[in-house]
């Protein structure tokens, strides 16, 4: 690459936050870099996280459905047989399919794109080391490194038995037993899979409850219907080790002060995620972290140091794809001198388990313990009748509203394809709706979005179906 080239906006990592980021500042103008490490494009999320593991949950609950659910429908197909390495390829053309069309856009919007690993040598100037080495010039410069995943005392990743999400990904055999420590949204739905395929799993979580920080009762709900399909949970139960011998790796685990040790073939520690900054050279300009190690920005993105802007996973907050990429375009708005804003108000987040678990805005257990007046409405998916059609009954809807303005503060949704309906509750979130505004909006009969309606209904108690 030649000697120092000159940018408007340089941008390091091709994730959500970065390649977003990187488009919409081409539309506005501007004349862009981006710079990932991967030679492939679209970061944790196109590569080895929301993309391969959506295809894989896609792969098994067919595997699980022809397995278990197609015969109730009237459909033989005979004997189901899993062929996984077929599942894996057709999970990485998935991928590679999405990585190159980002390439494609990146080509369309004029976006310079090198690949290498980037260290910010002043806050104008960027070093990149690997194929693409060299300099460049920019005046601003925004930080999109993502995260990678924590680690836990006593459980060295050695990418085989003991592994983070990125392995579990691409397990090359079916492992009899799989321990998976932590049931957030990664260790459920990697369980899930695995388990829909024909492993024992078992999850162990530290907390008392699955999924913190979503609704308590759909937790619980959705507790209930994953042990109906097999995997088995360990609450309040914290893995103190592993120790791997030759095939299995014996894990000791600890339930009220009681230490058990069990053997399983595989070990998937799904803890959580850390900000990825190291090597950046950010100590060296005073980038100042917060205390969770991610980068400090101010509402328009900018870092301790003026002109260097971070967006994503690397400043906090919700982990999510769409969070990172609503802040990239944010940032680069803001940098335009346009008005760009996230409302984090407004962030779904979902569980893409069956049933998923999908949610917007505060959960009724937070709005109560801020002290607000709320006014819950519930609906089951067992009086849904499209949801009845299709053989599903678990899970239900939940509005929770202002108990004297009857603006929705938060819906939560455990049900089938509950990740496409909560962007009607984004949207009712994100224009002040009130839960008469769902309840007077005509929905298509028989839909699943129905139940929405008719949850809106209830939080004034005049539910219809139930
Ligand atoms: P990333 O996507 O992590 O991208 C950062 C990029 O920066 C990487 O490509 C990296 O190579 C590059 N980079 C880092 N350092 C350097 C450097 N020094 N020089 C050059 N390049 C560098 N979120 C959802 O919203 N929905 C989901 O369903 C979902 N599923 C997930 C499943 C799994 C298994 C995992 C692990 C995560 C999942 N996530 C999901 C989270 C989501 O992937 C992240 O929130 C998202 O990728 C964050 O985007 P980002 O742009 O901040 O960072």
């Amino acid at each position: 690459m030649a000697e120092a080239e000159r940018y408007d906006l340089a941008v390091i990592g091709a994730g959500p936050g970065g390649y977003v980021a990187a488009i919409r500042a081409a539309q506005l103008g501007m004349r862009v870099l981006c710079v990932d490490r991967e030679a492939a494009l679209g970061g944790t999320c196109l590569r080895i996280g929301c993309i391969p593991s959506k295809a894989l949950l896609d792969s098994s609950e067919l595997f699980w459905q022809a397995r278990t659910r197609l015969a109730s429908h009237g459909v033989g197909v005979g004997e189901v047989s899993l062929d996984l390495p077929m599942m894996m390829r057709r999970k990485e053309q998935v991928v590679q399919g999405l990585t190159t069309g980002v390439a494609g856009l990146f080509k369309k919007n004029r976006i310079t794109r090198r690949t290498g690993s980037a260290r910010l040598v002043t806050p104008d100037r960027v070093a990149i080391e690997g194929p693409d080495a060299g300099t460049v010039h920019a005046p601003r410069i925004l930080i999109a490194t993502g995260s990678g995943p924590a680690t836990l005392p006593g459980f060295e990743l050695d990418g085989t038995r003991i592994v983070s999400s990125e392995e579990a990904l691409s397990f090359d055999a079916l492992p009899a037993r799989l321990l998976v420590i932590g049931a957030g949204a990664v260790g459920l739905e990697l369980g899930s899979v695995w388990a829909r395929l024909g492993s024992e799993v078992r999850v162990v979580e530290i907390a008392d409850r699955i999924v913190p920080g979503m609704d308590d009762e759909l937790a619980r709900a959705l507790h209930r219907a994953l042990e109906r399909q097999g995997l088995s949970f360990r609450l309040s139960a914290a893995a103190r080790k592993a120790v791997v011998k030759g095939a299995a790796v014996d894990v000791t685990i600890e339930t009220d002060g009681t230490a058990v040790t069990e053997a399983f073939d595989r070990v998937l520690v799904a803890v959580g995620r850390r900000p990825f900054t190291a090597g950046l050279g950010l100590d060296t300009l005073g980038v100042a972290l917060g205390p969770g190690g991610h980068i400090r920005v101010d509402e328009r993105f900018e870092t301790s140091v003026p002109g260097i802007h971070a967006v994503g996973d690397v400043i906090g907050g919700p982990m999510l794809a769409h969070k990172a990429e609503e802040e990239g375009i944010a940032c680069v708005e803001r940098i335009a001198g346009q008005a760009g804003h996230v409302n984090y108000e407004a962030i779904p987040n979902v569980v893409y388990t069956w049933p998923e678990l999908a949610a917007v805005g505060r959960t009724e257990q937070e709005c109560r313990a801020q002290g607000l007046e709320v006014t819950a409405g519930t609906a089951l998916f067992a009086a849904n009748g499209r949801a009845r059609a299709m053989g599903e009954r678990d899970g239900l809807v939940k509005v929770v509203a202002d108990g004297r303005s009857d603006r929705i503060l938060g819906l939560h949704i455990l049900g089938p394809h509950a990740s496409e309906l909560i962007a009607e509750a984004g949207l009712a979130i994100e224009f002040g709706a009130s839960a008469e505004d769902i309840a007077r909006t005509s929905h298509a009969h028989p839909t699943l979005a129905e139940a929405v309606r008719e949850a809106a209904l209830a939080v004034a108690k005049r539910s219809i179906h139930s």
